[in-house]
């Protein structure tokens, strides 16, 4: 590889590595990589798995590529020896921001691990010009940016695939892109990307707004464009259809170029539907059989209900997709009787209201249709798939207990380990060997060394590293100054109300009023958080507005700083968290119980050592059976007691900030005159509003618990000798949350590709 490179650069430039800048050795690096990547050979096997998602959060790729390709050791030391560095060099790479959380990550995750584990899949999505978009601060508000990503040079290929997608009102013509994915020590496989030829970034005036009407134009340029009205809507489904038309066409063509039959579509592919936004691919290739390979309807129903499997990311209502027919008839019309088809089928055999596709205000349940028509239906950490089946989905699951499978999360290893934390993974290796980085489980052999003073300490030093690169970097980036004694508390995710942002800056304040008032704590605190929030969701704006605003008079408090810092990061995404997750202490996982379908940031956390302050929500449950009471800090309410509540609407929030004089101060303090002096009243008096009059998230209900379980988190945290035993335990315990091991259980009990 470095002879590669050397002579790349050669070619490219004429001159010395040595008197390259890092971005010209980052464009001959990115050329030699796709050079070798070009040599590696596509995983074959029988059947194939697509796994379609409206988004792929894969995060800069370079150095997992080098990781995979076994030439991440060689290009550092060559370029070392030449006075560069790969990890400067690195920083060059753009960013694309082809998904908004969670399941975007999770399907970048597990298209590593499905190569790593020698699996044939590629993965089906769009080529968002500008992704979702970038955050800007400006007057302790956000604002959107487009992020610009792509560029002549890029791990993305064109190809020569077109395919004409007609609409309702018109065709559009979409091309394939193509970003390899090669599996560590492994061949590879592809990350399909569609996007329209006619896309015009130009219709973008300012921020992300433009035209929404121009279907030609606009198609690929934003993921989740505003849907606050009609044209947002159908834009929406335009993309969709988009997606799975492109995708439907491109599993069909590579199925007859290997000559198999069409009829036993099921026995050689599976397309796993990542969250209901791909659902018209079951419609889309009913139609084409249908209509163009001769099936009968019953046999087209039939084989791609076979091959359908659907992932359930959320009982989140809002999420769960309920296009109105008419908008359906606009942009597909061709659809439309199939979709009804499928509802005639459903509501001759099951007369129940609660599982129709249809409904009686004429909405199309895109889950519906999934569950019904689908083989599989599966939830994403054990205590979400439970509550599926006994709540949200219990219907569906009278119907088909069968389908019903969980499948828990998990995150890759070369990313959030190998990658992200070097010092770590060397350390781990020298002690309990290299396996692990094959065989996940293998972290549990680090248990051995549990009262191992050395080893613990070399941990506690690695954390001291990363965190002090943390501190530099956020002083450059953010211009706020942590220091790296203090224990860092990061909260880091969307910004949603049911992840309770809103409950860790009341505790934020909570702690000031108390070193206000002489109370100083233990040791002092870092608060970091990181979060951007849809640009339509009022409240969340409000949520970032507070966090901003505690930031000023925290920081600028010379009572107060010494103590403690507040810093919310600008345009949080995967190279921030990357940054992150290696220097944090505490994770925080703070959800409303029954809310977060599994979360994989506190996977990330625990893989590199923080300890979880969480809710009993998710994968914080899987977390807290693996590590025990005594490595993790729970509180709130179970999610049992939650749904009650909800079933009851007996919660309401003013009743606990009457009764409680500290859930009162904290607040008030949203709408005091200190506050108002920095932040701005509207956004202010509306949080405070939101969690006296509604708060639907039940912040207040667990906020005296938070504050209790987390004050002792913190005095914990002096107990040094204890907390590097805690931080070893977790890593130690967090094999389990591998993708790999999420992608073997994919494939033993759904897919069965081999
Ligand atoms: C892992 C990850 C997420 C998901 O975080 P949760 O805490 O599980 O919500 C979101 N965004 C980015 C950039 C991530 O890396």
């Amino acid at each position: 590889m470095k002879e590669r490179l050397a002579l790349e650069i050669k070619n490219l430039y004429g001159k010395e590595i040595e008197n390259c800048t890092n971005e010209e050795i980052y464009y001959a690096l990115l050329n030699a990589s796709k050079a070798l990547l070009d040599e590696k050979p596509v995983i074959e096997g029988e059947k194939k798995v697509y796994y379609i998602s409206a988004e792929f959060l894969i995060g800069k790729l370079m150095s997992n590529n080098l990781i995979n390709l076994g030439v991440y050791d060689e290009v550092a030391e060559f370029l070392a020896s030449k006075g560069k560095s790969l990890a400067e060099v690195e920083e060059v790479e753009p960013e694309p921001s082809l998904g908004n959380g969670g399941l975007g990550r999770l399907a970048a995750c597990f298209l590593d691990s499905i190569a790593s584990l020698g699996l044939p899949g590629d993965g089906i999505g769009l080529n968002y010009h500008f992704g979702l978009f970038k955050q800007v601060f400006e007057n302790k508000l956000q604002t959107a940016e487009k992020n610009e990503w792509i560029e002549k040079q890029s791990w993305l290929t064109k190809t020569d695939v077109t395919y004409d997608i007609a609409f309702g009102d018109r065709v559009v013509k979409s091309r394939l892109y193509d970003i390899d994915v090669v599996g560590y020590e492994q061949g590879k496989n592809k990350l399909h990307l569609f996007d329209i030829e006619t896309i015009d970034e130009s219709l973008v005036e300012d921020g992300i707004s433009f035209d929404k009407e121009k279907i030609e134009k606009n198609l690929t340029l934003f993921l989740y464009p505003d849907d606050s009205d009609e044209a947002g809507n159908l834009l929406r489904i335009y993309q969709q259809y988009f997606m799975v038309a492109s995708g439907a066409r491109l599993i069909l063509d590579e199925m007859k170029a290997k000559g198999q039959d069409l009829h036993k579509m099921n026995e050689y592919v599976t397309i796993q539907i990542n969250d209901t936004h791909p659902t018209m691919v079951i419609p889309e290739l009913i139609r084409i059989l249908t209509k163009e390979e001769g099936f009968s309807t019953e046999e087209a129903v039939s084989v791609v209900s076979k091959t359908c499997a659907y992932t359930n990311h959320t009982i989140l209502a809002e999420a769960l997709e309920k296009w109105p027919l008419a908008y359906l008839e606009k942009v597909v019309p061709q659809l439309v009787p199939i979709i009804k088809d499928l509802d005639r089928r459903i509501k001759k055999a099951y007369p129940d209201p609660k599982v129709q596709i249809i409904d009686e205000t004429n909405r199309v349940h895109m889950a519906h249709i999934d569950i019904h028509f689908g083989y599989s239906v599966n939830g994403v950490a054990a205590i979400h798939t439970e509550i599926l089946k006994d709540t949200e989905l219990n219907h569906f699951y009278k119907l088909y207990p069968n389908k019903f499978n969980n499948k828990t999360n998990g995150i890759t290893f070369r990313r959030w380990l190998l990658s992200c934390n070097k010092e770590l993974t060397a350390l781990l290796q020298e002690k309990i060997g290299a396996g692990f980085k094959k065989d996940a489980a293998e972290l549990e052999k680090l248990l051995a060394f549990k009262d191992d003073e050395a080893t613990l300490d070399a941990i506690a030093a690695i954390k001291k590293g990363k965190k002090e690169a943390l501190a530099a970097h956020i002083a450059k980036a953010e211009g706020v100054e942590l220091d790296p004694n203090s224990v860092y508390d990061i909260q880091i995710k969307r910004l949603h109300e049911y992840k309770r942002q809103q409950m860790n800056a009341l505790y934020i304040i909570h702690k000031y009023l108390e070193i206000k008032g002489g109370k100083k704590p233990a040791t002092p605190i870092s608060f970091i958080f990181g979060a951007k929030a849809a640009p339509a969701y009022v409240i969340a704006q409000d949520i970032i507005h507070l966090l901003l605003v505690l930031q000023e008079i925290v920081n600028n408090d010379p009572e107060v700083s010494p103590y403690m810092k507040v810093v919310m990061v600008e345009n949080y995404n995967v190279s921030y968290a990357e940054k992150l997750i290696p220097a944090c202490d505490i994770s925080e996982q703070i959800s409303l119980a029954s809310k977060e379908a599994s979360g994989t940031g506190n996977m990330k956390f625990m893989l590199n050592g923080a300890v979880t302050l969480g809710t009993s929500d998710g994968a914080n449950v899987e977390i807290h059976g693996l590590v025990g009471d005594k490595n993790i800090y729970i509180f709130g309410e179970k999610s049992d007691t939650v749904i009650k509540h909800y079933e009851k609407a007996d919660y309401v929030s003013k009743d606990f900030y009457e009764k409680s004089p500290v859930i009162k101060e904290a607040v008030d303090f949203i709408v005091s005159k200190q506050a108002l002096a920095v932040g701005q009243k509207e956004n202010l008096e509306r949080l405070y509003n939101e969690l006296l009059n509604k708060d639907w998230f039940m912040t207040l209900l667990d906020l005296e618990d938070y504050i209790k379980v987390k004050d002792q988190a913190f005095a914990d945290y002096k107990d040094q000798a204890k907390w590097k035993r805690m931080s070893l335990v977790n890593i130690a315990k967090a094999g389990f949350f591998s993708s790999d091991r999420t992608i073997a259980e994919y494939n033993d009990d759904i897919w069965k590709l081999r």
